[in-house]
């Protein structure tokens, strides 16, 4: 018995090393492709350089739809289709403008910009008294009292000591998303937000605030790092009398957006369906290069890898552009919808939504049964520089397909350098590195096809 069960361990070891060396040849194949002959550098180029920011109902967003789609049929999809949809139409309006008024009547200019959804100042622009706060339980504590008819200013510095960025943008990041719509319900005029960002600099890193219905909608913005720095320094000297800021921003009727897909049918199980995606919009201050250009012309190489190389996959692969990611969501809310009302199967999804940096890993959020067989891949990935598979993980386009049973991936690449970049003027086509970039795309095209290979 013990002999038969040696000789049976001994069997399935070897099987899965010289399954596991079949695959690593193959792979080996799909990186060399792609780091030799890949598109998504120039994909991007096109992206930023002739579209340009691509915010939710903006005229370059319509633009954007079109170079995909065309970007789709090059690579080799065997089918490019539209979802239409209602997206949020917010414009930010005139260039913003701001100051802090010091004592004896000094004046400082801000550099600072309007919070993606926020509403205007009108055109006077607001002027109040200054109150800094760095915990939302100070600004609770402070209530009606202590805010009322002031300006907040959110000062929550990105803690440096988390070498995962994402965990101090997510901690911060609070004082932009909730922050002004709580300092309205207490009364305040307007909110100034410190940027979220990981550097000192000069530029102002918009993104979503979000408001309650039930409080006042106040405007907010964001200024810049070095501004937030400079602002709690004065105001810690007692210098500051006031503050002022003017925004024009609004908020317009829902207009249309698309997600862009590009699918190549399975040729064993074509009804089960693996989605490989980033998001087509982006904000207005950049180029939406790292954020998230370089997702968006990834998901792309991944079908033009394995069509180059003449892999037919067995189960289907979808590249998909989505819409609306940062404002709304509603590419992600339609592309849900249309899985359930046709009945898809959808098995795998994974985004690229963190830059176009370095690939260090993927964030996986799956069954552990899924999570073991993605860790017997591991070893695979070694070579290409990707050594972390770790739990949890996705992306905020993908998510939805959770709850239809998709087992969800996120590419995690190197984050150190993300948020200098992210939301702001500064993220733009030359911040993304080529190989960088192609890596990240080699990794993902790696993964999707093994899923597509044995599924999950
Ligand atoms: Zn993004």
């Amino acid at each position: 018995m013990k002999k038969f069960i040696l000789i049976t361990v001994v069997c399935f070891c070897s099987q899965l090393a010289f399954s596991q060396y079949a695959d690593s040849v193959i792979i080996k194949r799909i990186v060399d492709e792609t780091m030799t002959h890949s598109t998504a550098y120039e994909n991007l180029r096109k992206l930023c350089k002739q579209v340009g920011h691509r915010l939710s109902g903006s005229v370059n967003s319509f633009k954007a739809v079109t170079v995909v789609a065309e970007m789709m049929k090059k690579a080799g999809a065997d089918n490019v289709y539209l979802q239409k949809c209602m997206v949020p139409h917010w414009v930010r309006g005139e260039k913003e403008k701001g100051q802090i008024i010091l004592s004896g009547n000094k004046k400082y200019d801000l550099k600072l910009c309007a919070l993606g959804n926020s509403v205007g100042t009108g055109a006077k622009g607001v002027t109040a008294e200054v109150i800094e706060v760095n915990t939302m339980q100070q600004l609770n504590q402070l209530g009606i009292n202590g805010i009322k008819g002031k300006i907040v200013f959110f000062n929550f510095p990105m803690n440096p000591t988390y070498i995962k960025t994402f965990r101090a943008y997510g901690e911060s990041g609070i004082s932009r998303t909730r922050g002004p719509s709580l300092a309205g319900k207490y009364g305040a005029v307007g909110a100034m937000v410190r940027s979220l960002a990981s550097n000192l600099d000069d530029f102002p890193h918009t993104g979503t605030t979000v408001y309650n219905d039930s409080f006042p909608k106040i405007p907010a913005v964001a200024i810049s790092t070095n501004d937030a720095e400079y602002l709690t320094k004065e105001l810690k000297k007692r210098n500051v009398t006031k503050a002022y800021f003017r925004t024009t921003s609004k908020m317009l009727p829902d207009t249309l957006g698309y997600n862009v897909v590009g699918e190549i049918r399975g040729s064993q199980f074509p009804e089960e369906i693996i989605t490989v995606g980033g998001h087509l919009d982006s904000w207005d201050l950049g180029e939406g290069a790292n954020d998230d250009g370089s997702g968006v012309v990834q998901a792309i190489e991944v079908l033009r890898t394995l069509k180059a190389l003449g892999i037919k996959p067995k189960r289907t692969i979808r590249a998909v552009a989505f819409a609306n990611e940062e404002n709304g969501l509603r590419g992600a809310q339609k592309y849900l919808e249309e899985a359930k009302s046709k009945n898809e199967k959808h098995i795998f999804a994974l985004e690229s939504d963190a830059g176009g940096f370095t690939p260090r890993g993927f964030g996986l959020d799956m069954t552990t049964i899924q999570m073991q067989k993605n860790l017997q891949w591991k070893n695979l990935f070694y070579p290409y520089g990707v050594y972390e598979f770790a739990v949890g993980g996705g992306g905020a386009d993908i998510g939805p397909l959770k709850t239809i049973g998709a087992a969800l991936a996120g590419l995690s690449p190197d984050s150190q350098r993300y948020f200098d970049i992210h939301h702001a003027a500064t993220d733009v086509f030359e911040n993304v590195s080529e190989r960088e970039l192609k890596l990240g795309a080699a990794n993902m095209a790696s993964l999707i096809w093994l899923v597509s290979e044995y599924g999950l």
